[in-house]
């Protein structure tokens, strides 16, 4: 009887988690029991967690490079939310039992470049096998100087809601991979699928957003959802028109066809963008951040002192000024049975 090979524990933590922690001398490559991180004078660690769990996050016949990529990204983007630079990142990974060396060595490819797209290292982090769906936690590390990070809670009425990029296409996204805009042109469900799978947290745009900002989040959840986190934080409502809502050529492609899809846009996830507010004083300086960063930051409605609205914080005004009713547009949620 042939012996069965396996992989062992030690083996994936040297050759392909090693390697990715030479650009943080405190890792001691993986080979101690801890990293140690020296904390410049005045900074503050900012520190978040984000879990992605396959059949929910992530589907088993999905590219493993993508599913590290965007392991990091989002966890990556809740830093650019904070305002703070990142650092470095803790990876726990519980491969699943049947995923073999060929997953695991393009999984840790993918992490590579993501992090030297961001420039962060890996510092530590735990590896087992599991019975159960393969699961990914990241913790991310950031810096930000000491009581200068944004926050949710920071919105006032009268201050212009802004978000970065382009809204949607995350979700949109998802849908293309799942076989259901195929009336879509090719590369429209290409470019839709690309945003899905590789989000580029905006690192660089909330760290100048400390600045000018008076409240933040990324969208994770969907547009209306996170922006509705602000407002439940800040103590205050939002009202978005709808037709400012920056979609990009595929999203916009996309809805032009089916006009149902322009709810996705607005409630589905993904998108990891940053939702934020200013005062209007601060609007030639988000301009100015704009160019300098050659990304686009478009206002997209104001806060409100009015918290009271049927369907939640946010109120979604039509083309035609009128409000448009849109219950369950709520955002993704985990849930449990009862
Ligand atoms: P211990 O048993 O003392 O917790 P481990 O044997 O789990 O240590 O890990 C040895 C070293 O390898 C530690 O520095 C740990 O942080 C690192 N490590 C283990 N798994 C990972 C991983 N998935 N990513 C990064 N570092 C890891
Ligand atoms: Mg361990």
């Amino acid at each position: 009887m042939a012996r069965r090979r396996t992989i062992g524990e030690f083996d994936v933590i040297a050759r392909l988690f090693a390697p990715l922690a030479r650009g943080e001398p405190g890792a001691y490559g993986l080979t101690d029991d801890a990293a140690v991180l020296a904390m410049p004078a005045g900074r503050a660690l900012v520190v978040t967690t984000d879990t992605v769990v396959a059949g929910v996050h992530f589907l088993a016949d999905d590219p493993p490079e993508d599913v590290a990529w965007k392991a990091l990204a989002v966890n990556l983007s809740d830093l650019a939310a904070m305002g703070a630079a990142a650092r470095a990142y803790t990876l726990a990974a519980a491969f699943a039992g049947d995923l073999g060396w060929n997953w695991m060595r393009r999984f840790a490819r993918g992490l590579a470049r993501a992090q030297a797209a961001h420039r962060v290292a890996l510092i530590g982090g735990d590896t087992v096998a599991t019975p159960g769906p393969s699961t990914f936690t990241i913790t991310a590390l950031g810096a930000v100087a000491g009581g200068r990070a944004l926050r949710r809670s920071g919105a006032r009425p009268g201050d212009a809601v802004y978000v970065s990029g382009t809204i949607g296409d995350g979700a949109l996204g998802l849908l293309a991979r799942q076989g259901k805009l195929e009336r879509l042109p090719a590369r429209h469900r290409r470019a839709l699928i690309r945003r899905y799978r590789r989000p580029l947290p905006r690192l660089a745009l909330g760290a100048r957003l400390i600045d000018a900002a008076s409240a933040a989040i990324d969208v994770s959840d969907g547009l209306v959802a996170d922006l509705g986190h602000v407002c439940e934080t800040s103590g205050v409502g939002a009202v978005v028109e709808v037709a400012r809502v920056p979609l990009s050529p595929a999203a916009a492609a996309a809805v032009r066809a089916d006009n149902a899809l322009a709810a996705t846009a607005l409630a589905g996830g993904d998108d990891y963008e940053l939702a934020f507010t200013a005062p209007p004083s601060r609007a030639a300086g988000i301009a100015r951040i704009a160019r300098a960063l050659r990304l686009p930051l478009t206002m997209i409605g104001r806060i409100e002192a009015v918290t009271g609205a049927a369907d939640g914080p946010v109120r979604l005004l039509g083309p035609d000024g009128r409000t448009i009713r849109a219950p369950g547009i709520g955002g993704y949620r985990h849930a449990w049975r009862a």
